[in-house]
């Protein structure tokens, strides 16, 4: 499980998320949802180890991750703008963060395909990024992110980039590789609809204050207060 205990965030005076209690569980694929500006990417990189809280603690299961650096975390991350590397080939990208890690290089091709046949890009492996649709970079983004096994796999608004067919197709296939991976996931987006139809448990934040964690069905038909209730259309 991901942990967060009473996580604070400010710059300067300002304070982006404020006492955040929650727990995702193991295994699950967790939604953090709210309006711009909330502090979901700011949490999400607490989490990934690139923003240190102000105050409070994170804990992957029963460790102490607070003041691990990112590359000792066991994440995977993916972002908007895919951050492949143009130059190189699919197959290349994939492999990147295991050569890094000293994978042997048979290994690491053998890892590589299997990423890629999971996200079903296994055929597009010579490829540069550059010849892709924004989905099918998005697919090469999510196997590169989990070669490595992660214990936690966070995505920051990985569709905001796609068209509505990509977007609606890619988010099922997001939910498909979760499952089948088991991985335990963090989903940033701001879309309610997107939220609602992937996950186990929607995140909800505002003015980096929690509002209500709960299943996405269970949200929308009690939600917490009238913010919930407005954020996720639950009819008065
Ligand atoms: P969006 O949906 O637009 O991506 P978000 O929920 O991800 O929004 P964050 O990026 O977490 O929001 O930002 C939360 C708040 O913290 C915003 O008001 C933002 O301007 C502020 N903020 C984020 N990073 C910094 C920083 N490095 N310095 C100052 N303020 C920051
Ligand atoms: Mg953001």
């Amino acid at each position: 499980e991901v942990r967060l205990e009473g996580i604070t965030k400010s710059f300067g005076d300002f304070t982006a998320v404020n006492n955040l209690n929650v727990t995702i569980e193991d295994g699950t694929l967790a939604g953090l949802l709210g309006p711009s500006g909330c502090g979901k990417s700011t949490t999400l990189y607490m989490i990934a180890g690139l923003e240190k809280p102000t105050s409070g603690r994170i804990y992957f299961g029963d460790e102490d991750v607070t003041d691990l650096p990112a590359e000792k975390r066991g994440i995977g991350l993916v972002f908007q703008n895919y951050a492949l590397y143009p130059h190189m080939t699919v197959r290349q990208n994939i492999m990147f963060p295991l050569e890094n890690a000293k994978v042997p290089k048979a290994e690491a091709l053998k890892i590589a395909q299997e990423m890629a046949d999971l996200v079903q890009i296994g055929h597009l492996m010579d490829r540069k990024p550059g010849e892709l649709s924004g989905g099918q970079q998005q697919r090469v983004a999510i196997a590169r992110a989990i070669a490595k096994k992660p214990r936690v796999l966070l995505l920051d608004e990985p569709l905001s980039n796609l068209d509505a067919r990509l977007r609606l197709e890619t988010r099922e296939e997001i939910r498909r590789i979760q499952q089948e991976t088991g991985i335990t996931t963090i989903f940033v987006t701001h879309d309610q609809e997107e939220a609602m139809s992937i996950t186990d448990a929607i995140v909800l934040m505002k003015d980096g204050v929690l509002q209500q964690k709960e299943a996405p069905q269970e949200m929308y038909r009690k939600p917490a207060n009238q913010f919930v209730a407005s954020f996720m259309g639950t009819p008065p």
